[in-house]
Protein backbone atom coordinates (compact mmCIF):
# COMPACT_ATOMS: atom_id res chain seq x y z
CA UNK A 1 0.00 0.00 0.00
CA UNK A 2 1.49 3.46 -1.11
CA UNK A 3 2.33 5.92 1.52
CA UNK A 4 0.21 8.44 0.68
CA UNK A 5 -2.63 5.66 1.12
CA UNK A 6 -1.71 4.83 4.39
CA UNK A 7 -1.42 8.86 5.61
CA UNK A 8 -4.89 8.74 4.71
CA UNK A 9 -5.85 5.85 6.83
CA UNK A 10 -4.08 6.85 9.69
CA UNK A 11 -5.67 10.43 9.11
CA UNK A 12 -9.46 9.10 9.10
CA UNK A 13 -8.56 7.03 12.25
CA UNK A 14 -6.94 9.92 14.08
CA UNK A 15 -10.59 11.50 13.54
CA UNK A 16 -12.42 8.68 14.96
CA UNK A 17 -9.66 8.54 17.83
CA UNK A 18 -10.94 12.28 18.72
CA UNK A 19 -14.59 11.53 18.54
CA UNK A 20 -13.79 8.05 20.42
CA UNK A 21 -12.18 10.74 23.04
CA UNK A 22 -15.16 12.94 23.67
CA UNK A 23 -17.68 10.06 23.50
CA UNK A 24 -15.45 8.48 26.87
CA UNK A 25 -15.50 12.18 28.82
CA UNK A 26 -11.87 13.36 27.35
CA UNK A 27 -11.02 16.90 25.84
CA UNK A 28 -8.56 17.08 22.93
CA UNK A 29 -6.31 19.40 22.03
CA UNK A 30 -3.87 18.64 18.67
CA UNK A 31 -0.31 18.39 19.47
CA UNK A 32 2.90 18.03 16.52
CA UNK A 33 1.72 16.03 13.46
CA UNK A 34 4.60 16.27 10.64
CA UNK A 35 7.95 16.96 11.37
CA UNK A 36 10.75 17.87 9.53
CA UNK A 37 13.82 15.50 9.35
CA UNK A 38 15.81 18.43 10.36
CA UNK A 39 13.69 19.10 13.40
CA UNK A 40 13.34 15.38 14.12
CA UNK A 41 17.62 15.27 14.32
CA UNK A 42 17.51 18.20 17.05
CA UNK A 43 15.10 16.45 18.38
CA UNK A 44 17.30 12.55 18.39
CA UNK A 45 20.67 14.88 19.54
CA UNK A 46 18.95 16.97 22.07
CA UNK A 47 18.59 20.45 21.22
CA UNK A 48 16.21 23.17 21.23
CA UNK A 49 15.39 26.63 20.16
CA UNK A 50 15.51 28.73 23.02
CA UNK A 51 14.41 32.33 23.68
CA UNK A 52 17.02 34.70 25.23
CA UNK A 53 15.65 38.29 25.86
CA UNK A 54 15.09 39.00 22.09
CA UNK A 55 17.04 36.52 20.70
CA UNK A 56 16.96 32.82 19.72
CA UNK A 57 19.83 30.59 20.83
CA UNK A 58 20.66 26.66 20.15
CA UNK A 59 20.18 25.31 23.46
CA UNK A 60 21.46 21.35 24.46
CA UNK A 61 18.88 19.59 26.33
CA UNK A 62 17.32 16.11 27.05
CA UNK A 63 17.11 14.22 23.79
CA UNK A 64 12.85 14.02 22.81
CA UNK A 65 13.10 11.49 20.31
CA UNK A 66 15.24 8.11 20.69
CA UNK A 67 15.06 7.34 17.00
CA UNK A 68 15.75 9.09 13.72
CA UNK A 69 13.76 6.94 12.26
CA UNK A 70 9.68 8.88 13.69
CA UNK A 71 7.20 8.29 11.87
CA UNK A 72 6.27 11.55 12.14
CA UNK A 73 8.62 12.03 9.07
CA UNK A 74 5.96 10.12 7.25
CA UNK A 75 3.06 11.89 8.74
CA UNK A 76 2.30 8.97 10.23
CA UNK A 77 2.02 9.66 13.56
CA UNK A 78 0.27 12.50 15.68
CA UNK A 79 0.76 13.78 19.60
CA UNK A 80 -2.53 14.75 21.55
CA UNK A 81 -2.83 16.87 24.42
CA UNK A 82 -5.34 14.88 26.23
CA UNK A 83 -7.36 16.28 29.20
CA UNK A 84 -10.18 14.51 31.83
CA UNK A 85 -12.01 16.82 33.82
CA UNK A 86 -10.13 19.60 32.64
CA UNK A 87 -7.17 18.68 33.17
CA UNK A 88 -3.51 17.25 31.00
CA UNK A 89 -2.97 14.13 31.46
CA UNK A 90 0.79 13.60 31.77
CA UNK A 91 2.98 9.93 32.43
CA UNK A 92 1.41 9.68 35.73
CA UNK A 93 -1.90 8.84 34.29
CA UNK A 94 -1.36 6.25 32.39
CA UNK A 95 -4.23 4.29 33.37
CA UNK A 96 -6.42 7.25 31.73
CA UNK A 97 -4.60 6.59 28.62
CA UNK A 98 -5.19 2.74 28.41
CA UNK A 99 -9.26 3.50 27.12
CA UNK A 100 -7.19 5.65 24.18
CA UNK A 101 -4.90 3.05 23.46
CA UNK A 102 -7.35 0.26 22.93
CA UNK A 103 -9.60 2.03 20.80
CA UNK A 104 -6.72 2.95 18.70
CA UNK A 105 -4.88 -0.37 18.82
CA UNK A 106 -8.31 -2.00 17.77
CA UNK A 107 -9.16 0.39 14.52
CA UNK A 108 -5.77 -1.03 12.81
CA UNK A 109 -3.56 -3.63 13.26
CA UNK A 110 -0.95 -1.55 11.81
CA UNK A 111 -1.47 0.96 14.83
CA UNK A 112 0.37 1.15 18.39
CA UNK A 113 0.78 4.05 20.45
CA UNK A 114 2.85 5.13 23.60
CA UNK A 115 1.00 3.75 26.18
CA UNK A 116 2.20 0.09 25.10
CA UNK A 117 5.96 1.65 25.10
CA UNK A 118 5.35 2.96 28.57
CA UNK A 119 6.44 6.14 27.75
CA UNK A 120 5.09 9.24 25.38
CA UNK A 121 1.49 8.12 26.27
CA UNK A 122 0.30 11.04 24.04
CA UNK A 123 1.48 9.90 20.94
CA UNK A 124 -0.24 7.63 18.26
CA UNK A 125 1.32 6.05 15.40
CA UNK A 126 0.47 3.45 12.47
CA UNK A 127 3.27 1.64 11.02
CA UNK A 128 3.88 1.54 7.30
ZN1 LIG B 1 5.05 11.74 18.84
Amino acid sequence: MSLRKNQSIFALNISKLIVYAYESGYEITLGEAYRTKSQQYLYFEGYNIMKLGSDLKLAKTDPKSKTMFSKHLKKLALDINVFKDGRLLDKNDKELFKPLAEYWKSLNPKNTCGYYWGWDYNHFQMSA
